[in-house]
């Protein structure tokens, strides 16, 4: 459909319904890595009851569409793109100090909640401070930082499912929840209009599980997941993340980024070993001993970051040119202010075949990819 008709089409079908907002923002205005062209229209909606209708007017008349709430992790083609954008602005948080319920409507921004949470007593989140966008979309590739999923914590998801037209509260146990994986993940199957969470009331913190925090934390090593003040943690957290340049700030370039570009790879223990030869055999004993290697019941997952590092691909790298990675962490890739989104492929692209070549280990992309492939 060209484009001008499908705005036509919109604006004639949309203007009307309540809660709801049309304008012609473009990706690059609503991604964290600030790339991407514009969509035939950008559709606000402030309501959960606005979504449903939004989606299926849209689906109505088979007109493509992509739900966006902080967009932290997408990447979009360079252009002018036949798809609506829904962005999600219903952003209700409803909190139960008592019981530690508490239900969040998609559009609320991720942060806000865990703050919101921490102050009011309750522990569970905090290790999830800082992870940029919205409530909604927390499931969707089960966030994760620190050794705390969402999935530690979420019960329930309120999802619209595109296909029967059907709004539901679903177990979260249906959604499929791995490492960085959902069911909803890639299939833009349903949408998230809600989230429920059940935190803990005792005043205390997840169990710390990862290393680095407890460190920062000063927490003793015989006390192995040991639980503290949650607003210490968040401070912690967020010190850990700024340093990597993992808090999304519109004037550090480093932050223009999707986070960790790549997922860690899960891998047999067989290749795992293979890997770690080839280590031995570039670097040296030492190195192939300190490669970083985790049990995932009969898997490994090895490091991304560790990986593109020994591939030759350092903070920075390219060290010039509009896309480069972090100066901070050399898992996220950023647009230093200029790039395009094809200057970001190459650079994915580059990086990718970088490290198959040296460790014969092919990593694969985190963020949703609209309009755009690395293939
Ligand atoms: C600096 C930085 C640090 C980051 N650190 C982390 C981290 O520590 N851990 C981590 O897991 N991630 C991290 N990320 C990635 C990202 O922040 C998360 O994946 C976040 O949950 C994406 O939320 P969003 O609202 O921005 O999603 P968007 O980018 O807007 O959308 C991502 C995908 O989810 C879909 N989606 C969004 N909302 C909904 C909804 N309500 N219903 C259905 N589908 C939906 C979109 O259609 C798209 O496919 C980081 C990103 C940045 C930029």
């Amino acid at each position: 459909m060209p484009l001008d008709t499908l705005d036509a089409l919109v604006r004639s079908n949309f203007t009307s319904l309540d809660g709801v907002t049309i304008d012609h923002t473009s990706f690059a205005q609503l991604t964290t890595l600030h790339l991407g062209g514009t969509p035939a229209a950008t559709i606000r909606c402030a309501t959960t009851r606005a979504v449903v209708d939004v989606v299926t007017l849209l689906d109505a008349h088979n007109i493509p569409l992509i739900i966006v709430g902080g967009g932290s992790n997408l990447v979009v083609a360079d252009g002018e793109l036949p798809v609506v954008a829904v962005v999600l602005e219903c952003d209700a948080i409803a909190i139960d100090t008592t019981t530690g319920l508490v239900e969040v409507e998609a559009g609320a921004v991720w942060d806000h909640v865990v703050d919101l949470c921490v102050e009011q007593g309750l522990g569970g989140l905090e290790c999830l401070s800082g992870i940029p966008g919205s409530a909604g979309a927390t499931p969707v590739q089960n966030v994760g930082a620190y050794g705390v999923e969402i999935s530690d914590l979420l019960t329930e998801v309120e999802l619209y499912h595109r296909d029967s037209g059907k709004r539901e509260w679903v177990a979260a146990a249906d959604l499929e929840l791995a490492y960085r994986y959902s069911n909803l993940k890639f299939t833009a199957r349903a949408v998230v209009l809600a989230i429920r969470l059940q935190l803990y009331t005792d005043g205390l913190s997840a169990p710390i599980r990862f290393g680095e925090l407890a460190r920062s934390l000063n927490l003793p090593q015989s006390e192995a997941e040991a639980r503290t003040n949650p607003r210490t943690v968040r401070e912690a957290v967020l010190q850990l993340r700024g340093m990597k340049g993992m808090v999304y700030d519109e004037n550090d370039h480093d932050t223009w980024s999707a986070g960790s570009f790549f997922t860690n790879p899960i891998v047999s223990a067989e290749q795992a070993e293979t890997v770690r030869a080839l280590v031995r055999t570039t670097f040296d004993d030492d190195t192939a001993r300190r490669m970083p290697c985790f049990d995932v019941g009969d898997q490994r997952k090895l490091s991304a970051a560790w990986l593109i590092d020994r591939a030759g691909f350092s903070k920075g790298y390219p060290h010039e040119g509009a896309a480069r990675l972090s100066t901070k962490h050399t898992l996220a890739l950023t647009n230093r202010g200029n790039a395009t989104t094809q200057d970001l492929v190459a650079l994915a692209q580059e990086i990718r075949d970088g490290v198959e070549q040296k460790f014969g280990v092919r990593l694969h992309p985190e963020p949703v990819w609209i309009g755009v492939s690395i293939d």
